[in-house]
């Protein structure tokens, strides 16, 4: 189950959302709503629908050449995300979150990560252990440039490592919390920061050696200086994304 898990839980909420949504509107198929709200997300995080904009229906189902059964449903998956909010007698409109809602995610995820770190030292098994070493070489391995995102867990090797000592937490609500719930809102955010690489791989070293050790005191405060070094960073060149920019016509 292992190897798998991560994988798993990376595509959980897409598909588990999907198929459950579908089991009720039988006329839609999985695919067919994974690809709207993968768009509609898309959109929301470009910019394209903008920050606390109201979501016009019918406009919004013309524009993609959806029918509006399934559009609610994507909306209805949206809003689980976090990413569309229903207001009572308004409506549902994209979240408009700003740089101390930014701030506040960034604390919340250093006891999070932490205490999936020190849950990790405990729970992880030492193949599961080789595969966040291997994923941390990989990281290393890698040109600089691609460093820019580490830190921010959105996607690529960084958030794959966050990801796979969440999931080895073996605590459920952690990783809800972090991978489908605190993840998916982090992507709202666009952080220049100059990367320092070989500052986080060295912080991903002392983490993994840690989980080694089996040292859960260690295996939480490596993990917390990790994400509060790189909070200060973030914070230091954020914007609100979609906030800075046109809207993509
Ligand atoms: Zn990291």
């Amino acid at each position: 189950m292992e190897p798998t898990k991560h994988e798993r839980l990376r595509g959980r909420c897409r598909v588990s959302e999907a198929s459950d949504l579908v089991a009720r509107e039988e006329s839609v198929s999985a695919d067919v709503l994974g690809q709207l709200v993968e768009r509609m997300e898309q959109m929301i995080l470009r910019g394209e629908l903008s920050p606390g904009s109201r979501l016009r229906e019918m406009a919004l189902a013309d524009a993609l050449g959806v029918r509006r059964g399934p559009l609610r449903e994507a909306i209805r998956i949206l809003e689980g995300r976090r990413l569309l909010e229903r207001t009572p007698n308004a409506g549902v409109s994209v979240i408009a979150p700003t740089l101390e809602d930014f701030e506040q995610l960034l604390v919340a995820r250093e006891a999070l990560e932490g205490m999936a770190a020190r849950l990790a030292a405990q729970n992880m098994t030492s193949r599961q252990l080789d595969e966040l070493r291997a994923m941390a070489a990989r990281m290393e391995s890698r040109d600089t440039k691609d460093h820019d995102a580490l830190g921010v867990c959105q996607t690529g090797p960084d958030s794959d490592f966050h990801r796979h000592i969440a999931a080895c937490s073996r605590n459920k609500r952690i990783e809800q919390w972090l991978c489908e719930d605190l993840y998916s809102l982090l992507r709202f955010f666009r952080a220049r920061a100059r990367p320092q690489a070989s500052v986080a791989h060295a912080e991903h070293r002392a983490i993994i050696e840690a989980i080694h050790r089996r040292d859960g005191d260690a295996a939480e405060q490596a993990m917390r200086s990790h994400i509060r070094r790189s909070r200060r960073a973030l914070l230091a060149h954020a914007s609100v994304n979609g906030m800075d920019k046109e809207p993509a016509k």
